[in-house]
């Protein structure tokens, strides 16, 4: 055997300043406002198998039968292994549009197949769109928390990002109008309203019926588009469907978002862009300079997958058990959270939204959560400009009942002790969140007393839908 030659020296772990100083004259200017996705940072820690983590997105696919995938991947193998194992183009093949058309179809969507390009994955989705509509500076309006893997794309496009706060019926329209009455006396025009309407990550809450009316409605009027982001609309545990806002526009201002990775799987990394033909075309240059193709292999999966029919089936089955996980999750917060803690009641999606007394930093609180071998994400990896400190992202569906409560008690704990230190160290003056009753928070006419937004003290509208513990 020939002699591999070595490398003169091993890469050191740290880098030194003098290595710091040679290569920081070379960064482009934008690596100074780049930021690192808090869920990848965490996944490094939660990675120790004795770490219950609450902080991924994870769908559970243990669920997914390791024969069926072999018999699928056996298939391709017998029948196509040089077209798989090939380059595809760049906007995806037609075979796999026409499975996005059949699960855009089963949320009320008929999107053109020409309309659509095949992503690495939902995430590319919203790096792509970004690249392709944000110079340095121009204005993206997402929700107020927004979903903290977003942040890091707005973040690298030098975007100016404006948050729009939520409360239990999605975004508010009437903020989100104010802002753009604000910014036209200011002679800007926002390249893009992104949104996740449908059990929002990180929220966990649902942008109502009227208000999805109303948003098209505002985009149409002052032709600004919406990227509607969707990867959850078909994880519903209740309640009935309500229709996306590409269906209500019919695509002119509405460019959408799906993605596999939550009905069948994150590993694949398949997702997709739907937008009118003129965006379509640059988004297609930007993905073709990004990686020519997206994964020929998985492409010829997923056309496999759909064509034995069953997907819903699957879909169906994940619901149940996503529900059941939700509800345990709900019983736990309620039995080992303290009454200061607030939390949101998703109807469907990953995910619920905790809000604590404002003098808890959960930033702080996860270093301490991570000694009890227990991970979430801290609600500031949801916002751009330091908000959301006290509140948390806690994820239901990648672990198992039991790891739920233990995982749910083991933070409740810590937050139990940073609470009584508070009040040992300042007493009396922990009765709840102080900021509930600040100014300017109303509830909206006709909403049901659990279902009022506040505002904490870090200024973040919050959908309680559940006061407290008890
Ligand atoms: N958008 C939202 C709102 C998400 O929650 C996620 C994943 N957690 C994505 C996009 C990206 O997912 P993927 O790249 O796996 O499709």
């Amino acid at each position: 055997m020939t002699e591999v030659p070595q490398p003169p020296h091993k890469r050191r772990a740290h880098t030194s300043t003098r290595d710091l100083e040679r290569y920081a004259g070379l960064f482009a200017e934008r690596t100074t406002v780049m930021r690192s996705s808090a869920m990848r940072d965490l996944m490094a820690v939660t990675a120790r198998p004795e770490v219950i983590s609450l902080a991924g997105g994870l769908p559970d696919t243990s669920t997914f039968p390791p024969e069926r995938l072999a018999a699928q991947m056996s298939k391709i193998a017998a029948q196509s292994t040089a077209a798989a194992l090939q380059y595809g183009p760049t906007e995806g093949f037609d075979e796999t549009k026409d499975c996005i058309v059949e699960v855009m179809a089963a949320e009320g969507m008929l999107p053109d197949p020409d309309d659509i390009v095949v992503t690495t994955g939902g995430q590319q989705a919203i790096d792509l769109v970004t690249k392709t509509l944000v110079d340095p500076g121009d204005v993206v309006i997402c929700e107020a928390p927004t979903y903290p893997g977003a942040v890091p794309v707005f973040c690298s496009y030098q975007a100016d990002v404006r948050q729009v706060e939520m409360d239990g019926d999605g975004m508010r329209i009437d903020l989100l109008e104010a802002l753009l009455a604000e910014l036209k006396a200011e002679g800007r025009r926002p390249k893009f309203i992104y949104t996740v309407p449908s059990f929002q990550n990180p929220g966990g809450v649902t942008l109502s019926l009227e208000r999805r009316a109303r948003l098209v409605e505002i985009a149409r009027r002052h032709e600004i588009l919406v990227v509607e982001d969707n990867p959850y609309g078909m994880l519903r545990y209740e309640g009935e469907a309500l229709p996306p806002l590409y269906q209500l526009d019919g695509g002119d201002f509405v460019i959408y978002l799906g993605t596999f990775s939550k009905i069948l799987s994150p590993g694949i990394r398949l997702g997709w862009v739907v937008a009118p033909p003129p965006v379509l075309e640059k988004v297609v240059l930007g993905k073709g300079a990004t990686d020519l193709c997206t994964s020929t292999l998985t492409q010829f999966f997923v056309r496999q997958y759909f064509a034995e029919g069953g997907w819903k089936r699957y879909v169906e089955d994940l619901v149940d058990l996503y529900r059941g996980r939700r509800d345990t999750m709900l019983a736990a917060l309620a039995e080992h959270f303290p009454a200061e803690a607030t939390w949101t009641e998703p109807e469907g999606g990953l995910f619920i939204w905790a809000t604590l007394p404002e003098y808890i930093d959960t930033g702080d609180l996860l270093a301490k959560a991570l000694r009890s071998d227990v991970a979430f994400v801290p609600g500031q990896a949801a916002y751009v400009d330091g908000r959301g400190k006290n509140s948390m992202r806690l994820n239901f569906s990648g672990v198992d009942d039991e790891e739920i409560r233990e995982g749910i008690g083991r933070i409740g704990r810590v937050i139990r002790e940073q609470v009584e230190l508070y009040e040992a160290l300042a007493p009396g003056s922990s009765s709840g969140a102080p900021g509930r009753e600040a100014e300017g928070v109303t509830a909206d006419a006709g909403r049901e007393a659990e279902d009022v937004p506040v505002e904490d003290v870090a200024g973040n509208v919050v959908p309680l839908r559940k006061e407290a513990n008890g």
